[in-house]
């Protein structure tokens, strides 16, 4: 599972060799190899020196010092604390308890928002539910007519309203959806490709007016540090519920998923894995801890 970090990390560990014991100079090297490789994953500078710390005290312990397998009881340590980083062993889940429930989705332009509205409303489709899309995304137009086209392919019904003001359509939205009885509803609202004031306003607004029992932010996992700043600055309006990291079955090493937790302490509860509708899994933090050491 760690097969390249352990590559990098034999260089650090090369003159255990019959020594049996490993040095605090082997330990300094090998955390250094972990460091370097978390940056080049982009994790987040200030996360990452926290996290060196935590390894080196914990690495220049007893136990590892005085292990057999001193490189193989490292290995686990920085697995196990990246594990932690990432939320631990908490399940993933979704904390919805009004009927119908409410999941509202936010995030930046091109993050995937619209994308997984629709993989949502599929996921709780083959729950035995009864979604309900409601395109608020009146900045981009086109988003509508893609979310209308998404949930033709599903077979879920999608709320567009007059296609011109995201809160009147939201209102018209809950009406509709307590009328044809949907259990669940899911709001894909506007992004921007840059924080402005106008849509926050916009999103404080719909929250107030909903009160979702759910609110995610929808991340790209390409866009690296900037990540972490529209993150914050989500989550210091909106107080999110989690987040829905996508575009993990591209390039991108991760390094994002660890940033975002550590700066808003808030869980990742998805990640999107592909284009298609089913290309959605629940996020589980030990499937990514090899991915993000590289
Ligand atoms: P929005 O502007 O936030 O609504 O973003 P979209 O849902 O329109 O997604 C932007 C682009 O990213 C589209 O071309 C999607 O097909 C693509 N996309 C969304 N999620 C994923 C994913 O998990 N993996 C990949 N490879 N592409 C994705």
């Amino acid at each position: 599972m760690f097969d390249s970090i352990q590559k990098k990390l034999s260089k650090a560990f090369k003159n255990l060799k019959g020594q049996g014991k490993l040095s605090e100079k082997n330990i300094k090297d090998a955390v250094r190899e972990v460091k370097m490789s978390l940056l080049e994953a982009d994790v987040n500078y200030k996360v990452v020196k926290d996290f060196v710390e935590r390894v080196k005290e914990k690495a220049l312990g007893k136990e590892v010092l005085e292990s057999l397998t001193p490189d193989q009881e490292f290995i686990r340590i920085v697995r196990d604390e990246l594990i932690e980083l990432m939320g631990g062993n908490e399940k993933p889940k979704l904390n919805i308890s009004k009927r119908p429930g409410y999941i509202m989705l936010v995030g930046l332009q091109g993050s995937g928002k619209t994308t997984h509205a629709a993989k949502l409303a599929k996921y709780f489709k083959k729950q035995g539910k009864s979604p309900l899309l409601v395109a608020a995304d009146t900045y981009r137009p086109a988003a509508i007519d893609q979310l209308v086209q998404l949930g033709e392919s599903i077979g879920v019904p999608v709320f567009t309203g007059d296609r011109k003001n995201a809160v009147n359509i939201v209102k018209e939205a809950m009406d509709y959806a307590e009328k044809l009885l949907h259990d669940i509803v899911i709001l894909d609202t506007a992004g921007r490709l840059h924080i402005d004031e106008e849509m926050m306003n916009e999103l404080v607004e719909i929250k107030k007016l909903v009160e979702p029992d759910e609110i995610l932010m929808v991340v790209d996992a390409m866009i690296g540090q900037d990540a972490v700043n529209s993150a914050k600055e989500f989550n210091d309006r909106l107080e999110l519920d989690g987040f829905i990291v996508t575009k993990l079955d591209g390039d991108a090493r991760g390094g994002v998923i660890i940033s975002i937790r550590q700066i808003t302490n808030k869980p990742i509860k998805f990640v999107g894995v592909g284009e298609k509708v089913d290309d959605l899994e629940l996020f589980y933090p030990d499937r990514y801890a090899s991915r993000i050491l590289g």
